[in-house]
């Protein structure tokens, strides 16, 4: 099964999440594109196994008794990141950090306060990501996904629904395959000053060196079951 893909049989979900723990996924596909995604969900459709979609496992807690079925984690295989004006449109799986980044060099001002935070666009957007009072919804213009089923969506930022740390992703049950954020021209030296005095504020607070997955709370849904 999954032949054409590129797809790892009874991964150990630790090594895919930060808290570094959680038992095998069945299966665990790397997908390359919004395509490839509709196409492993039709896969595993015809053979009746629940899919399960993660990006960098930074806010996952996954059981020692793994996930059955198919995970298709969005992330080291759609990491591109482009520029049109004053946008950057990233694919899924890039980080928020590169994302940061990419706006820094370009000399685009609004991604500043992403720049530590350790998921990739998607997560980021399902959870509406946020620090040092910013979040994902203030600098996202168009989320672009795909259905289960394949179909295409295309979803405005007042569409989106974003709330604190939740966004449509979840009710809408579709994958986020790239996002549009809208950024305004700034000066690219304040903007790494700015990201590295942020950066350095984490640093005092956070344990960066030890398995974490950030704040939690009890009300926080973490994990996607399988749909
Ligand atoms: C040290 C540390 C610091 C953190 N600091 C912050 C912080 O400052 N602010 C903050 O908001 N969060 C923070 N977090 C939490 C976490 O980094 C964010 O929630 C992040 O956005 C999760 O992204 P991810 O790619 O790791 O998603 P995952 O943990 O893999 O998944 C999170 C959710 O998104 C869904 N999902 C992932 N990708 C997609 C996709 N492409 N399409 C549809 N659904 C998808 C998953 O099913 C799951 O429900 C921190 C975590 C750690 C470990």
């Amino acid at each position: 099964m999954f032949e054409r893909f590129e797809v790892i049989r009874n991964a150990e979900m630790r090594q895919y999440t930060t808290l570094k723990l959680g038992g095998p996924a069945d299966y665990l596909a790397f997908p390359r594109s919004a395509e490839e995604i509709a196409a492993l969900f039709a896969e595993a459709g015809s053979a009746g196994i629940p899919v399960t979609v993660v990006g960098r496992g930074s806010n996952l807690l996954v059981l020692d008794g793994g996930i059955r079925g198919l995970v298709i984690r969005v992330e080291k295989n759609m990491r591109q990141i482009r520029r049109e004006g004053n946008c950057l449109i990233a694919e899924a799986g890039a980080m928020l950090g590169a994302v940061a980044a990419a706006a820094a060099e370009a000399g685009l001002t609004g991604m500043e306060f992403a720049s530590g935070i350790p998921g990739t666009v998607g997560g980021g957007i399902t959870m509406n990501a946020g620090a040092y009072g910013g979040e994902l919804a203030d600098v996202t213009l168009r989320v672009d996904g795909v259905m289960p089923d394949g179909t295409p969506v295309s979803l405005s930022r007042e569409e989106m629904q974003f709330g604190y740390r939740t966004s449509a992703v979840k009710a809408r049950n579709f994958i986020v395959t790239e996002v549009t954020f809208e950024l305004q021209p700034g000066n690219p030296d304040a903007i790494r000053a700015r990201m590295s005095e942020l950066n350095a504020m984490r640093a005092e607070k956070q344990p960066l060196n030890v398995p974490s997955a950030g704040s939690t709370s009890n009300g926080r849904k973490a994990f996607l079951p399988p749909h």
